[in-house]
C-alpha cells in the first residue's frame, strides 16, 4: 500500500494528516479535524477527566446510524456513523474493522467532554417522580431540573442566613422588627441621602413575612446555585446586589408617592433579575409547573413567561402589597444582562456552552 494513502484526510480528501507529539493522534493541517487510533482517543478523554482512569467511549456511543462517505486511512474501508451519545446528536466516524475515530473540528471538544454531557443529559432528562410531585403539590413551589454545581455556593447560602438571620431577630422582638423596617427597608420617606443609598442595598434582606422570606430563599436556592458556579462567587453577589439596586429604582420610578410612602423590602427584584440570567443561560434546565394536580417539567422561558405574566397582570389590575415594577424591573435587567454575557459565560462553562446547542436533546 502506497504510504501516501496514510495520510488521506477521512473528511477533506487531501493528503493531509500529520502525526502529533501523540504519534498515535493525526492532525490534519487541511480541516483540522483529528484522527485517533490504537485507543488514543480513550486516553484523551481519560486525561480531560481526572476523576476517570480508563474509558472506553465505544461503550457509550448511541446508535450506528449508516455508512459514512468517509474511509478508514489504515483499512480502506468506509467508516460508521455513530450517534455520540443517546442524547447528544453529533455524529462521529468510527472505524468498523480497527478503532480508528475520526472527529471534525466542532466535534473534539463535544467528544472530549462527553463523559460530562452524558451524566448532565441524564440528570436533565430524569421523569418527574412522585416525591417531586408531592412536593409541589403540597409547598405550589417547582422542582428544578439542572447539572449539579461544581462550586459550593457560599454566597448564595450567606444571602439566605443573612435574609432568615433578619427575619428571626424581627420575628422575637417588636421592637427590633420595627427598626428593621424603618432603617434597612427602602424607605422613600428616609432623609439623609447617605442611609437613603444604604437601604438600597439593605431593604434587600429584610422580609415581609414568612411566606414571603419562604418563597425568595427556596427560588434563590434552587437557582442561585447554577448562576453562581457559571458566574463565580464575586461576580455573582455583585450582580445579585446591583440588580436588587435597580429593582427598587424601577418600583420607586413608577410608585404613585401621593398615596403615601413607599416601604419596600424583599430580595424579589434581585432574584427576579436571577430569572432572566437563568433563562437565557440554561436553556436545558427545567422547572416544573403545576396545573391543580398535573405536573409538567418545562423549560425556563415557558416557566418564566408565565412568571411575567402573572406578574404584568397584577401591575395592570394594581393589586397593593407585591412590588410588581421591581418585579418586572429586576427581570428585564436580568434578562439585558444575561444577554451581553452570555458568550462570556458560555466560553467560561465548556460544558453549558455544549448543552446550549441544538445537539443536546432534552426530554420533558
Ligand atoms: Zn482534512
Ligand atoms: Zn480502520
Ligand atoms: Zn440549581
Amino acid at each position: 500500500m502506497p504510504r501516501i494513502r496514510h495520510q488521506r484526510c477521512p473528511a477533506c480528501k487531501t493528503d493531509s494528516l500529520a502525526a502529533t507529539s501523540n504519534p498515535s493522534i493525526l492532525d490534519c493541517r487541511q480541516c483540522h479535524g483529528l484522527w485517533f487510533e490504537d485507543g488514543a482517543l480513550n486516553h484523551a478523554i481519560a486525561h480531560q477527566h481526572d476523576c476517570i482512569d480508563d474509558y472506553d467511549h465505544e461503550l457509550h456511543l448511541g446508535p450506528a446510524l449508516r455508512p459514512s462517505d468517509r474511509q478508514c486511512r489504515r483499512c480502506q474501508v468506509p467508516m460508521v456513523h455513530y450517534q455520540l451519545l443517546e442524547h447528544y446528536t453529533t455524529e462521529i466516524d468510527c472505524c468498523p474493522e480497527c478503532d480508528g475515530v475520526w472527529l471534525d473540528k466542532h466535534e473534539i471538544d463535544q467528544v472530549m467532554h462527553s463523559p460530562k454531557l452524558k451524566q448532565a443529559l441524564s440528570d436533565l432528562n430524569k421523569k418527574v417522580t412522585w416525591k417531586s410531585w408531592l412536593f409541589q403539590f403540597l409547598t405550589s413551589m417547582p422542582v428544578e431540573y439542572n447539572v449539579q454545581p461544581h462550586r459550593t455556593p457560599w454566597v448564595t447560602r450567606l444571602l439566605i442566613a443573612l435574609c432568615s438571620l433578619i427575619f428571626v431577630a424581627g420575628m422575637f422582638a417588636p421592637d427590633t422588627n420595627e427598626w428593621i423596617f424603618v432603617n434597612l427597608g427602602l424607605n422613600s420617606d428616609t432623609q439623609s441621602p447617605a442611609h437613603f443609598v444604604l437601604q438600597l442595598l439593605t431593604y434587600q434582606f429584610v422580609h415581609g413575612g414568612l411566606m414571603h422570606l419562604v418563597g425568595n430563599m427556596y427560588f434563590l436556592s434552587i437557582i442561585g446555585d447554577n448562576l453562581e458556579d457559571a458566574l463565580g462567587h464575586g461576580a455573582f453577589l455583585a450582580i445579585y446586589l446591583f440588580a436588587g439596586v435597580m429593582a427598587a429604582l424601577a418600583e420607586l420610578m413608577l410608585f404613585d408617592t401621593a398615596q403615601g410612602p413607599l416601604l419596600l423590602v424583599g430580595a424579589s427584584g434581585s432574584i427576579a433579575a436571577l430569572f432572566g440570567l437563568y433563562l437565557l443561560w440554561f436553556r436545558h434546565a427545567s422547572l416544573t409547573f403545576m396545573i391543580i394536580v398535573y405536573q409538567k417539567k418545562l423549560a425556563p422561558h415557558w416557566y418564566f413567561l408565565i412568571w411575567s405574566l402573572i406578574n404584568l397582570f397584577g401591575m395592570f389590575t394594581a393589586q397593593g402589597g407585591v412590588a410588581w415594577a421591581a418585579h418586572l424591573g429586576g427581570f428585564a435587567l436580568g434578562l439585558l444582562l444575561g444577554y451581553l454575557m452570555k458568550d462570556y459565560v458560555l466560553r467560561k462553562n465548556p460544558l453549558i456552552a455544549l448543552l446550549n446547542q441544538p445537539e443536546a436533546v432534552l426530554r420533558r
